[in-house]
């Protein structure tokens, strides 16, 4: 899977970004989701209509709906086409202050509403610097992710705080670390079944020049792309590195 979020990048004329897409979709490829901002969501899926590109929100709100002004809620990202929402990233836990529990309910929230959640969890540099990455992962995926989770409903990026728009990525191998222990966790959790099939994406300057060999890695099934989604050709080109 490649996910691609723009974050707050983007007016109406970066939407003709996707057109070029669509010849690197299929049926039978890899799934390729971009969450857009918000006010291009449903401007974005009407575009993607009849393509293999799937469309998803950034955040949402923990309600349902209500005073809440400036928030956008579960059901309006359904409503403007979305199949899919990021929870819990970083610039979210950062900007926003998003506990793991605002996470975990969130990610309940989205489920009602019939959405599939991205939830994503990574460590700081201080926190890796300390020896603390599987502890800070390991509390972040027993509070983030609700009860309930399936392969269907629940997809785990691994975005270390550090790697996420630097042009740093951490080593293969700390990344397979990562991963397989995020792997281990879900199948102790949910059982083997389900733990097996949760999608787990890897997330932080992901380019086309790591992607193929970032796809080597065990445990890895995709990634979670930000800057490099934002023009086809890179991200073209990172989907073809996951064929
Ligand atoms: C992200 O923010 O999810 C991300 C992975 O960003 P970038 O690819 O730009 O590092």
């Amino acid at each position: 899977m490649a996910a691609g979020n723009w974050k707050m990048n983007g007016t109406s004329p970066a939407l003709s970004e996707i057109d070029a897409l669509f010849e690197h979709l299929s049926a039978d490829g890899p799934e390729v989701l971009i969450c857009p901002p918000a006010t291009l969501l449903a401007l974005m899926t009407e575009r993607a209509a009849g393509s293999e590109l799937k469309c998803g929100g950034q955040d949402c709100h923990v309600a349902a709906s209500g005073a809440h002004t400036g928030d956008i809620s579960a059901n309006m990202l359904v409503d403007a086409g979305a199949e899919y929402v990021i929870l819990g990233h970083s610039e979210r836990r950062s900007d926003h202050a998003e506990t793991d529990a605002m996470v975990r309910a969130k990610t309940e929230t989205a489920w009602v509403a019939g959405l599939r959640s991205i939830v994503c969890v990574g460590e700081t540099e201080a926190e890796r610097d300390a020896a603390n990455t599987l502890g800070i992962i390991g509390g972040q995926i027993a509070g983030s992710i609700p009860d309930g989770a399936t392969g269907e409903n629940l997809v785990v990026a691994y975005e270390p705080v550090w790697a996420i728009g630097t042009g740093r990525t951490p080593t293969l191998d700390q990344i397979g670390e990562v991963h397989d222990f995020i792997r281990a966790r879900l199948e102790k959790r949910f059982g083997e079944g389900v733990g097996r099939s949760v999608r787990l994406l890897y997330g932080g300057s992901v380019k086309p020049d790591n992607a193929s060999e970032i796809f080597s890695v065990s445990n890895v099934d995709g990634a979670l792309v930000g800057g490099a989604s934002l023009k086809a050709q890179d991200f073209s080109a990172i989907i073809a590195a996951l064929r």
